[in-house]
Parts: structure tokens; C-alpha cells; sequence
């Protein structure tokens, strides 16, 4: 093949993972990363937790130094989208004309957040949350305090925002369509566990609601009327209402899509040459024979890394169990596993009320998933709850709540 070039689409955290993880295999050929974005490539839990609570600096959201690209040969194009794939000539045109021809292209365009079609939600003050930029104005608007904020949606960036805004003194109110919060990823026991610790920091909820008009006066908004009409007032409203995979150039290049990019484990699409990863991938995961599209960092990093290898046409498939993190308030919350598998309520370990519990899914006797909060690291539940899983050996529940036996004991002798 005349281009041996491998360009990567994004500059997120699967881009730039997959660029470090082509040098770290020893591929000297030409890499180029294509990012939208003016700035370097960056972590984004930190945006709705330390960085925005002012606890994190700058310093801590890069995905690897700045200086690392030109050190490592690595061309990272800042700030110029690409704006068309020729899967059949392998190349690909940017917002600004040039043209890059590759042997292997990766998408990684992650996701957008979702937009509220209701009136209202152009007026200032009214935002989405995805991007650094989206971090620091939020800081600066609600580090004062003493705002009215709403916030609309009751997934995991609502909550970890909704934490934030009360942190820095501010009234917080939480819209979301669901009974519970969080009990679409959870389940509602342990969803209500984190409305609790939101209403105890004095959080109010509207449950289920949807926001009906958002007003305003001078161009900036007021208030949230919710589906009830209650008049919600507002200084500052963020939408958290979901994101879509960002799928517009694999739609236009014919790449199949289901759920975002349809790949196999090895993330391979269904063009030759043309590979899938991070938020924006619906990948097959070899442990349950199903596609998974997640959105979550672990996920971002394992599936750059998985990508880059396929990419050098090494034997790679993305099989790792999936895991997340979230921290709101004193709780840090980590989960690892199938929540497409879960089929009924958890087996606690530990007390809810104290705060430090550990929760268990199963499906036929079988660990599916499980969640460890505020438990002791020394104990590496995650790392148990994983090999559990990975193991797909039958626990009683009883043992699995019991606080008598060892974490370690739980897996089945090697
Ligand atoms: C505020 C926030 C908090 C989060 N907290 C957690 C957490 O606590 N735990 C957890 O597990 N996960 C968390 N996540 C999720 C995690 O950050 C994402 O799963 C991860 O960022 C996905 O990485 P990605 O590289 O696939 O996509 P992205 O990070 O979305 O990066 C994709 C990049 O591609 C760019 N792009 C899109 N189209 C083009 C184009 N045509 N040309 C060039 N560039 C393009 C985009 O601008 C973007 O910069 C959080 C996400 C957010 C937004």
C-alpha cells in the first residue's frame, strides 16, 4: 500500500490514547490526530467534579503532556474538523480543505449532548455540559454562590454538577423525567441511596418532571417552568439531559450505525480500513455476545489502546469488564460490570445509611455487576467485583452479604 499513514479522527480521550498506544507498539509511520477542539486533548470527569469545585488545576486534565505529540512525532491538527471520509480512496478532508490520505483511519468523535427543544433555551444562562470551556464558565458563574440553579436531568452529570452548585452555596433544584434518579443505571434502591445524599446537602427534586418553558428577561434567563407549571426561579440552568454519539462523517462515509458506530470487538466497522472507539462505538463485547455502546471513561482509554493495536493488525478485542466512577459530595462510587445483564434488585454488603456498602447484581446465581461506595481501597473491591465477574462462578447471596467473609474469598480458588 502506498499510505502508511494511520489518522485519527477526535482528540479526545480514545484519540489520544490510540496516537500513545501506536508509538508505545513501536509504529513509526506517520500518525496524525484530527481534533476539533482547540485545546490539547483532555480528561472530562474532572470538569464536573474537582476542576469545577476549583479543587483540580489545569494541570490535571491532560490526556497525555502537551509536549508529547511533537516529541513523539504525533501531528495534532487543533482546532480543524474533518469534514469528509472518501472511504473508497482512504482519505479524509478537513473544515479547511486539506486533504490526508490514510491506510487506517480511527473515529473517535465521541458525543454531543442532547439540546432541550423547549422555548426558553437559547437565553443566557441556559447551557449544555460537555466541554472545558463549558467547565469554566459554570465555575465562574456558581463559585460565588448564592444563584438559583436548576438543573435538568437526573443522570450522572446532573447529579455530579447538581453536588457541585450546592457545594459552592447555591439553591439547587433537579428536574428529571425519571421516578427515581439514576435508576435506569442503578435501579431505584440505590438511585433513592443517591437522592438521600442530595436532599441531606439540601438539593430539592421534581420527580418525575420535564421542563416545559424556560423564561426570561433581558436575554437571560429566570426561571423553569416544569410539565406541572410550577415556576421554578432560575439564575443559572444546565441541560443534562443525555448525549448522542457523534456519528455525522461515518453516516455520510455509509459506515453501518446502530446505536453509534457498529463495530466488532477488534472495533473493526464495516468499511475496511475505517475503526470505531470511545463513546462514539457500539462494539461486540466477546463476554456477552452483545453490542455495547458505553459512555464512559474506562471504556474511552481500554478502547483507544484496543484500536491502536487493531489498527497495526494485531490480535486485539475490547473484553474488559466495563467500568465507571462518580464522586458527589463525601461519596465516591465505582461500578464495574453488565448492567444489560442485571435482572433484579442488589445483595448489599455494608450499610447505606453509613455510606460504605458494597452492592452485588446477579443473574443466575452469577455476578453481573457490582458497586463499591466509600469501601476501603485496601480491600480492592473493584478488583474483586471484576474477577468475579470475569469468573462467571455462582455466589450465594448470603456470602456475598456477609461481611464475615473476606472479599478475596469470593472468587473461586485459582
Ligand atoms: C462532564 C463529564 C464528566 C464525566 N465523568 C465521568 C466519570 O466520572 N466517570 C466516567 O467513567 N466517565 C465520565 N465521563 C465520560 C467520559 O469522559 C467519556 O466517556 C469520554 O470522554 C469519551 O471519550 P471519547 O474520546 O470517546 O469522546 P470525547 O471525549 O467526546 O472526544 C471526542 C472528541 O472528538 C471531537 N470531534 C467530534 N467530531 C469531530 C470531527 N469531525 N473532527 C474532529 N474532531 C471531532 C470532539 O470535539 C471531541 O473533542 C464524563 C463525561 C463528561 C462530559
Amino acid at each position: 500500500m502506498a499510505v502508511e499513514g494511520i489518522v485519527i479522527v477526535g482528540g479526545g480521550l480514545a484519540g489520544a490514547t490510540a496516537a500513545k498506544t501506536l508509538r508505545g507498539e513501536g509504529f513509526t509511520g506517520p500518525v496524525t490526530l484530527i481534533a476539533e477542539e482547540s485545546h490539547h486533548p483532555y480528561l472530562r470527569p474532572p470538569l464536573s467534579k474537582d476542576y469545577l469545585l476549583g479543587k483540580a488545576g489545569d494541570e490535571t486534565l491532560p490526556v497525555v503532556p502537551e509536549g508529547w505529540y511533537r516529541e513523539n512525532g504525533v501531528e495534532l491538527r487543533r482546532g480543524t474538523p474533518a469534514a469528509e471520509i472518501d472511504a473508497e480512496a482512504r482519505s479524509v478532508t478537513l473544515r479547511d480543505g486539506t486533504r490526508l490520505e490514510y491506510a487506517s483511519l480511527l473515529l473517535a468523535t465521541g458525543a454531543r449532548p442532547r439540546t432541550l427543544p423547549v422555548p426558553g433555551s437559547g437565553l443566557g444562562g441556559v447551557s449544555t455540559f460537555r466541554t472545558l470551556g463549558d467547565s469554566r464558565r459554570l465555575r465562574k458563574s456558581l463559585s460565588a454562590g448564592g444563584l438559583n440553579v436548576v438543573m435538568i436531568g437526573s443522570g450522572w452529570i446532573g447529579m455530579e454538577l447538581a453536588a457541585a452548585a450546592s457545594a459552592y452555596g447555591n439553591t439547587v433544584t433537579l428536574l428529571g423525567l425519571e421516578e427515581v434518579p439514576l435508576a435506569a443505571a442503578i435501579g431505584p434502591e440505590l438511585g433513592g441511596f443517591f437522592r438521600s445524599l442530595h436532599e441531606s446537602k439540601g438539593i430539592g427534586f421534581r420527580l418525575p418532571a420535564s421542563a416545559a418553558e424556560i423564561t426570561g428577561h433581558a436575554g437571560r434567563v429566570t426561571g423553569v417552568v416544569t410539565n406541572s407549571g410550577e415556576i421554578l426561579p432560575a439564575d443559572v440552568v444546565v441541560v443534562a439531559v443525555g448525549v448522542v454519539p457523534e456519528v455525522s462523517l461515518a453516516e455520510a462515509a455509509g459506515i453501518t450505525l446502530q446505536n453509534g458506530i457498529l463495530t466488532d470487538a477488534s472495533l473493526r466497522t464495516s468499511v475496511p480500513g475505517i475503526f470505531a472507539a470511545g463513546d462514539v462505538a457500539n462494539a461486540l463485547h466477546p463476554f456477552t455476545g452483545q453490542h455495547h455502546r458505553s459512555e464512559h471513561w474506562s471504556n474511552a482509554l481500554n478502547a483507544g489502546k484496543v484500536a491502536a493495536r487493531s489498527m497495526l493488525g494485531q490480535d486485539a478485542a475490547l473484553d474488559t469488564v466495563p467500568y465507571f466512577y462518580t464522586d458527589q459530595f463525601d461519596v465516591s462510587m465505582e461500578y464495574s460490570g453488565f448492567p444489560s445483564l442485571v435482572s433484579g434488585p442488589p445483595t448489599i454488603r455494608g450499610s447505606l445509611a453509613a455510606r460504605e456498602f458494597l452492592a452485588f447484581w446477579q443473574h443466575d446465581g452469577k455476578v453481573v455487576a457490582g458497586m463499591s461506595v466509600n469501601w476501603p481501597r485496601s480491600d480492592k473491591p473493584q478488583k474483586v467485583i471484576k474477577a468475579l465477574i470475569a469468573s462467571r462462578s455462582t455466589v450465594p447471596p448470603e456470602v456475598l452479604a456477609d461481611p464475615a467473609v473476606p472479599l478475596d474469598q469470593l472468587l473461586p480458588a485459582a
